[in-house]
């Protein structure tokens, strides 16, 4: 099993909310290994290279919220996925500009599988207890965010393919940001 790549971004919230050392914590209890970390207050290109809208995710963003909505016994007013997905990017773009988030590569066999597992449901109202954003941030819901006109303030980002890894690493680090050093676990997972 080839070790895998991941960019964790803990959002503006869990900053301001003071949580970086307990979710950081969650990765390195893993056993996963830091390669990268540091604090970036992003600006407007960052940002939108960062979100950028692509069609499968405009419609994904939809699809899932439109679910747990309806799921949730609450109406979902909207029909056109892409106008639905623009208005989510804008305000993700917003949120990422609204002040430093932590920014780190987490290195490791299924880093990022187990990345999106620790990291729990895009909706923290519906993640399970033990992961971060059901621990730290579970009365955050689609309904209170889309109500008040913002992004759910959901704590942290992660990964969630090789392909989409590795684009934003390259984003958020130089190549010689990334560090390469022994640890421990290594000797029973190697490369
Ligand atoms: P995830 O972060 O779980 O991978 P997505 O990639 O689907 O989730 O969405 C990116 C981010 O956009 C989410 O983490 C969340 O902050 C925000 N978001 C997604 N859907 C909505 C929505 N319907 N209302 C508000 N914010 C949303």
């Amino acid at each position: 099993m080839a070790k895998q790549h991941s960019l964790i971004l803990i959002k503006h919230d869990g900053v301001v909310r003071g949580l970086i050392g307990k979710i950081v914590g969650r990765f390195e209890d893993i056993g996963l290994k830091i390669i990268a970390m540091k604090m970036v207050w992003a600006d407007e290109k960052l940002a939108k290279i960062h979100y950028k809208l692509d069609e499968q995710w405009a419609k994904n963003v939809y699809e899932k919220t439109k679910k747990t909505r309806l799921e949730q016994g609450q109406e979902f007013p909207f029909d056109d996925p892409i106008e639905y997905g623009k208005m989510i990017q804008s305000w993700n773009i917003d949120f990422l500009k609204e002040g430093p988030v932590i920014a780190m590569v987490i290195e490791g066999p299924h880093a990022i599988e187990i990345a999106r597992k620790i990291v729990g449901t895009t909706e923290p109202r519906k993640a399970e207890p033990g992961t971060i954003r059901g621990d730290y941030a579970m009365m955050e819901s689609y309904e209170l965010a889309n109500d008040k006109g913002r992004v759910l303030r959901n704590l942290i980002h992660a990964s969630d393919s090789e392909e989409n890894a590795n684009h934003e690493i390259s984003l958020w680090f130089a190549e010689e940001e990334l560090h390469h050093y022994p640890k421990e676990l290594d000797k029973h997972i190697g490369d």
